[in-house]
């Protein structure tokens, strides 16, 4: 048995994350300060005694002893990581040099959750790895992208510096049960609008893309990517290649629910991506990975989880 820390554990994610290395029969401390993520999500987790939630915030450091350390903290909508820019850069940056001080002491792996938007708006399409990204270091979008990669530089700098074993995965954007009925994401948005018959909101023309991968599926690539052998440290890409229009997305979701909502189309966010795709060659070469839900199927799930809890509410 491991004893392993989630950090942002009780978010969208790190709940599914908790309850996956529960049922390996690993000990999971949770640690979260409840911004974005919510006890509902790891409540059916707080009887079993193997699991415990810490209110904490990662701008200040924390002291445990255990094996691995998964680091999911950190707001991932834009509307909450624009809420409080400063708050997103220190949780990005000193969460990651606190769980990076705390894995050099203990000699534990840590694997960092970095992100797609280390890309920016890319101009290599689809995105691997040894491309470096396009991003505006001072657009409303920064304080997400420029705080993951300077996470990402301090990963490779404990690595190189003090050994510390390191593991980075850059996640594309993921779906699925969990997420915040007001997360402001686009999937979350659209089925939530279909459901309740408002109107559905396109940013833009709509014919911006995006490559949408079921948390299923993410967390087999992110436990495979902490298992691997130290010598690989990624940066790896977790995400569907499978690549949609905003509008496609939004009429899939109309048609699969079957509802009366409308498309209404509302300014594009400045420095939104006009597309994105990951290149998955790395994954499947060294986690012998890929996604296995393609997107109708995950939408079902995910609708399913928002009709039951728009009923509850
Ligand atoms: P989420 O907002 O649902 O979860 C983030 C969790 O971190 C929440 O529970 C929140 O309360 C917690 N948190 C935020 N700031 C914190 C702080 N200072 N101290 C302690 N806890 C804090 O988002 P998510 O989609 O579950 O994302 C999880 C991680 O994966 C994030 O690091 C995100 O950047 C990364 N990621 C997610 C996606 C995606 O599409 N879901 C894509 C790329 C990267
Ligand atoms: N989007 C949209 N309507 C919404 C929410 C988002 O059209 O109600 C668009 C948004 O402009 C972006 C895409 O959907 O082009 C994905 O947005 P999201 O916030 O989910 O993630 P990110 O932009 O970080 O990939």
């Amino acid at each position: 048995m491991k004893r392993i820390l989630v950090t942002g554990g009780a978010g969208f994610v790190g709940s599914h994350l908790c309850e996956r290395l529960l049922n390996e029969g690993n000990e999971v401390i949770c640690l979260d300060n409840f911004f974005t993520g919510q006890k509902r999500n790891v409540i059916h987790l707080l009887g079993n005694p193997y699991f415990e939630l810490v209110r904490h915030d990662v701008i200040n450091p924390f002291v445990v002893e255990v094996d691995e350390i998964y680091n999911l903290a950190c707001p991932a909508s834009p509307i909450h990581y624009q809420y409080n820019g400063i708050k997103t850069v220190k949780t990005s940056v000193m969460g990651a040099i606190n769980m990076l001080g705390l894995a050099k002491r203990i000699r534990a792996k840590v694997l960092q959750a970095s992100t797609s938007e280390v890309y920016g708006d890319p101009n290599v399409h689809p995105q691997t790895e040894s491309y470096w990204g396009h991003v505006n270091p001072i657009g409303i979008r920064s304080c997400y992208d420029e705080g993951k990669r300077v996470a990402e530089t301090l990963f490779m700098n404990y690595h190189n510096q003090n050994g510390v074993r390191i593991k980075i995965i850059r996640i594309f954007n993921t779906y699925g049960p969990h997420m915040h009925p007001n997360d402001g994401r686009v999937v979350s948005n659209f089925i939530v609008q279909a459901l309740k018959g408002e109107n559905i909101t396109v940013y833009g023309k709509g014919d911006q893309t995006r490559s949408f991968q079921y948390v299923d599926d993410l967390i087999n690539g992110m436990t495979r990517m902490m298992a691997t052998g130290d010598d690989f440290t990624g940066p790896v890409n977790i995400g569907n290649p499978g690549e949609f229009t905003i509008l496609e997305l939004a009429q899939k979701v109309i048609t699969l629910i079957g509802s009366k909502s409308k498309i209404v189309y509302e300014p594009l966010p400045s420095d939104d991506p006009l597309q994105r795709q990951p290149d998955i060659t790395l994954a499947k070469s060294k986690l012998n990975w890929e996604p296995k839900i393609p997107l109708e199927q995950g939408l079902v799930r995910t609708i399913e989880y928002f009709d039951q809890l728009l009923k509850e509410s």
